[in-house]
């Protein structure tokens, strides 16, 4: 039995993964559950799961759970999180949303045996950073984000690859013209037509941000040159990344698109467990593939632009997302703002490099303040 950490347990992520586990009752103690301020999901999950620790990082909501935490140590505020991720364990799942997962997977990174990695926000901004902590302490830091989860069950068969494919459904809006992305509202871009996932995640599937976030996450996990990871439109969300070996075999790897799968892939390597016996392909085997027009998806560009200057650029440009997606989901500009956003601070930051964790944090404040203050004027 081991124990296991989640961070982000009310979320999309969170939720899965607690499916997988009550599935797999045997092979999980629930150790530690954290959220933000959903205390209502929190409180149900409590009473199922009886963890010994508990967090909640907006102190007011913390007090909302205290009735159930007689037994149980409630960390609260940041100073709590800080605490939470200190715990020791078997595993953790980091599945806070943004940049704030960075602080408490660093911490973590010291107390956790493993890590299921969900979070892709704190590869794109401090990648060298989180793995190299990770390879110090010796943690094994397991992908969950589904493409890079199918390039680690490759990886794990111990052949090399050396160019990879990661597939894009395409998002909500694939089949839209630029001139009507205008009017475009929040219910329509979150209807994704394949995955059932966080809020942020979902609009930025739609800019094809998430997708740069991926390559970057394949670039860092797997020690590949930008030049040699590949996208391909692939609107069924069947098959999640390709690998060519070398004499140019390329495997697929394909699973209905459930994050339990790569969920329980990480929580339970190196053993496979069918942990979704209600999971198949059935409608789903007619696969099309098409190469990505470039220039459809301008934000692509940006980030992919970006990844190669190795300076602050992406976590100037994550910031800058972050506030741009929170202000069209709260109806406050529009979808295309978004993209105005991130040109204009693409083309006005200030070129750093980023020597500690500290810079991380320094310009993702800067990127946030310019971009409210560039959405305030619009
Ligand atoms: P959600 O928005 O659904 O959930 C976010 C979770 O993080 C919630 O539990 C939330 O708590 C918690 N949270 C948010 N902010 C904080 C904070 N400052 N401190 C502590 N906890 C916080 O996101 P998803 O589950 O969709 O995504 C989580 C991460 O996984 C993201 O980085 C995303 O990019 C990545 N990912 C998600 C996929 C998916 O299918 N959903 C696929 C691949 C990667 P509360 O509910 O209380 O607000
Ligand atoms: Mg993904």
């Amino acid at each position: 039995m081991k124990t296991i950490n989640i961070f982000g347990s009310t979320g999309s992520i969170g939720k899965n993964a607690l499916d997988v586990i009550r599935r797999n009752k045997k092979n999980f103690e629930v150790l530690g559950l954290c959220a933000h301020s959903n205390t209502d999901t929190l409180c149900a999950q409590i009473k199922e799961f009886s963890p010994s620790y508990v967090c909640v990082v907006d102190e007011k909501s913390a007090e909302e759970v205290r009735h159930l935490t007689k037994k149980i140590k409630l960390f609260k505020g940041e100073n709590g999180l800080r605490d939470f991720a200190s715990v020791d364990c078997d595993t953790s799942l980091m599945a806070i949303s943004g940049i704030s997962a960075l602080r408490p997977l660093m911490i973590n990174i010291e107390h956790a045996k493993k890590i299921a990695l969900a979070n892709k926000e704190s590869i794109v901004t401090a990648g060298n950073f989180v793995l190299s902590k990770a390879k110090k302490f010796k943690t094994k830091i397991l992908p969950v984000d589904s493409e890079i989860n199918a390039l680690y069950q490759f990886f794990a068969l111990k052949n090399n690859f050396s160019k990879v494919y990661l597939t894009a459904s395409g998002g909500a809006l694939f089949n839209y013209k630029p001139k009507d992305l205008k009017k475009v509202r929040a219910e329509t871009v979150l209807s994704h037509p394949t995955w059932r996932m966080g809020r942020r995640i979902t609009i930025d599937s739609a800019t094809l941000v998430n997708k740069g976030f991926e390559v970057i996450e394949a670039h860092y996990f797997f020690n590949l040159p930008y030049e040699n990871i590949g996208i391909v439109v692939h609107r069924e969300s069947t098959v999640h990344a390709f690998a060519e070996f070398a004499d140019k075999t390329l495997f697929a790897c394909m699973y209905p698109p459930d994050m339990r799968m790569p969920i329980s892939f990480a929580l339970n390597y190196p053993k496979r467990i069918d942990a979704l016996k209600a999971s198949n392909f059935k409608g789903r085997l007619s696969l099309s593939f098409q190469p990505l027009k470039r220039g459809q998806f301008p934000l692509l560009d940006i980030i992919l632009k970006a990844a190669l200057r190795k300076d602050n650029s992406l976590v100037i440009l994550n910031g800058c997302d972050e506030v741009a997606v929170e202000h069209f989901l709260s109806g406050k500009i529009k979808f295309t703002d978004i993209y105005k956003a991130m040109n204009y601070i693409f083309s006005h930051y200030k070129s750093a490099k980023l020597k500690t964790l500290d810079d991380v944090f320094y310009w993702d404040a800067y990127a946030k303040e310019k971009t409210k203050e560039y959405l305030r004027a619009l």
